[in-house]
């Protein structure tokens, strides 16, 4: 997304070497115009977009075009090829940066009329970096703050002030360390989806208060594979059609304990996957399959019945978005 004021953006940040190690060079940026454009043919269709700025994490392409954003500034830092935890997490104690995502804010209250921004907040290794900054530790200090966790809050709570300031309110990706230090604030919506934890952050949300949305990592990600043998990049579990079907975004619990659940939500990263054509295929159908269980109540839900109706929807998606299933060089995705 183009940000007036920052043209690295642009010329640095939104182009790679390559992909995965494909040794095929990839570049490509939203004008405001297209962004506009996307966000009204969504909502004739009733979808609202909610943009996400990751921070203060996976920001490394942001860090080959500005290092002086972060707090070890490496004027050789490239945009990464790969995906993955990264260490450029933006200082916090330079006005640079404060100055720039007020810039972005300003640039999504233009092009988004959502009134929640997603600022991510997961995968942030501060020990390896705010924990030893210079300007960090001395502000610390001056502060009383007795950890990084402390600063961190300080953070979201400043970036909340400006989303605010714009008519706007932050969504985040649960972390448990940061909610036992107090990081996040009554109302914060945040989203469940590290593989085992949606049980216990069930239960831990529901006490602090926070609006949950339900990623489960075991049933939601729809970039992993969903038949054994296709690409997994070495790590991805396979995440079949009935696998993302059995999700019970309430865990069987009662309905007193699960009330703060708002939604659940099929995640898809398609960094990944090298295609729009692959994108569409893993998408489908699994999408069906978590979209059944938001609405339906578990007790009218069945696994027959649904592959049922994704059968007849079969013909429908395959025409609908032109697979080609040539191209994909996978088996036909299980639609029975
Ligand atoms: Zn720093």
């Amino acid at each position: 997304m183009p940000v007036p004021g920052y043209p690295r953006l642009k010329s640095v940040a939104s182009k790679r070497a390559e992909s995965f190690g494909n040794g095929i060079p990839h570049e490509g940026m939203y004008t405001r115009e297209e962004l506009k454009e996307l966000v009204a043919y969504c909502a004739e269709r009733g979808i609202e977009v909610i943009p996400e700025i990751d921070m203060p994490g996976h920001n490394q392409a942001l860090a080959a075009a500005y290092p002086e954003f972060f707090c070890f500034p490496d004027h050789n830092t490239k945009v990464s090829t790969t995906g993955g935890v990264g260490l450029y997490l933006v200082c916090p104690q330079k006005p640079e940066v404060w100055k720039f995502y007020a810039a972005v804010f300003d640039v999504l209250k233009d092009i988004f009329p959502s009134k929640i921004v997603h600022l991510g907040g997961d995968e942030a290794p501060l020990e390896k970096t705010w924990q030893k900054c210079p300007l960090s530790v001395k502000y610390r200090q001056k502060k009383g703050m007795k950890d990084v966790h402390e600063e961190l809050k300080e953070f979201e709570g400043k970036m909340a002030s400006m989303l605010a300031a714009r008519g706007r309110r932050p969504q985040l990706w649960y972390e448990k360390p940061w909610a036992e230090a107090g990081i996040y604030r009554k109302g914060d919506t945040v989203f469940t989806w590290r593989m085992g934890l949606t049980p216990s952050t069930i239960t831990e949300t529901k006490k602090q208060g926070l609006p949950l949305i339900i990623a489960a990592g075991e049933h939601c990600y729809l970039d992993y594979p969903q038949i054994p043998g296709q690409d997994n990049r070495g790590w991805m579990p396979t995440t079949t059609l009935e696998r993302s079907y059995k999700l019970d975004p309430a865990y069987g619990r009662p309905e007193k304990a699960t009330d703060h659940i708002i939604g659940v939500q099929a995640t898809m990263w398609a960094e990944h996957l090298p295609t729009l054509n692959h994108l569409l295929y893993r998408t489908y159908p699994r999408a069906m399959a978590i979209a059944e269980a938001g609405w339906s109540p578990m007790d009218v839900r069945s696994w027959d019945n649904f592959r049922r109706k994704v059968a007849d929807h079969r013909a429908f998606v395959l025409k609908r978005f032109n697979y080609d299933l040539e191209r994909t060089k996978e088996n036909e995705p299980p639609f029975k």
